[in-house]
């Protein structure tokens, strides 16, 4: 039996994702490195892992097609024969805003197929090894937009706050079996997803008086993976230096 700790980050090639895999790393897991096509900046996370004296490896699939999920978990699987992954992190996720009157059928479902069929392939097929092993953290990282609900932001509101109920739901199922599942809410954090935002406006919305860094979102999910978290579980914790409605 390998005595490596995996951990599997969606969307960990950039932005929110990569923080989270560095610290994830910090803590001692061998880091499962996911992304969709951004190849180089996967290995870049990979790199920084390596040279703070972690490891990890890449793994590239689309999270939103079942089959591709799947077919990549085998793989790993086969490669690990006497490992599981007992730490999931679904941050992978895009952005297509849109007033709802304008929205195009393509805006819609790739929100919705990101964010919650995302979740729901991956979360499937990991969570059997963490039930069977009695020892899981699965953290969903959701959205402001999907407590407070956002103009122009239908579709990902919708996803980010069905992505909340299936945390709660979830975390009721598996509890007995010592498997935790939250979710982190971020407000706005600087990454790609909001860099053609007007941050010297909205920044001016925010209590804190700034946007968010990745790693502070990365160590909410820290925390929340922890042993010392093994009694939370179906919670939200939101990360938005004080925006709330
Ligand atoms: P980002 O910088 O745009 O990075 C998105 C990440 O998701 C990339 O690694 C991307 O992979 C990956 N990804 C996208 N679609 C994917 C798919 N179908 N399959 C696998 N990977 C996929 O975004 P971010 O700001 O770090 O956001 C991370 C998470 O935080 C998202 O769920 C987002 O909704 C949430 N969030 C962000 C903010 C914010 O202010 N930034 C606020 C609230 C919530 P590639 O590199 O291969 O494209």
């Amino acid at each position: 039996m390998e005595n490596k700790r995996y951990a599997l980050v969606t969307g960990g090639s950039r932005g929110i994702g990569r923080a989270i895999c560095l610290k994830l790393s910090k803590m001692g897991f061998d880091v499962v490195v996911n992304f969709k096509s951004n190849r180089m900046a996967a290995s870049e996370t990979l790199d920084m892992i390596k040279e703070q004296g972690g490891d990890g490896e890449l793994l590239q699939f689309d999270v939103a097609d079942g089959n591709a999920v799947d077919a990549a978990l085998a793989q790993w699987e086969e490669r690990h024969p006497d490992s599981y992954i007992e730490t999931l992190v679904n941050n992978a996720g895009v952005r297509e805003d849109s007033l709802l009157v304008f929205m195009q059928d393509k805006q819609w479902h790739e929100v919705i197929d990101t964010t919650l069929n995302g979740f729901f392939y991956v979360t499937r097929r990991l969570l059997k090894g963490m039930l069977t092993h009695r020892q899981g953290r699965i953290v969903n990282i959701a959205s402001l937009s999907g407590i407070k609900g956002l103009p122009g932001q239908s579709n990902y509101s919708a996803a980010k706050a069905a992505l909340i109920g299936a945390t709660k739901a979830l975390a009721q199922e598996v509890a007995p079996r010592k498997v935790t599942v939250n979710a982190v809410a971020p407000g706005f954090i600087v990454s790609d997803m909001t860099k053609d935002l007007n941050e010297t406006s909205l920044k001016k919305l925010v209590p804190a008086g700034r946007f968010g860094k990745p790693e502070e979102v990365a160590a909410t999910v820290a925390f929340l993976v922890s042993d010392d978290a093994a009694y939370i579980t179906g919670e939200v914790i939101s990360v938005n230096g004080g925006l709330y409605t």
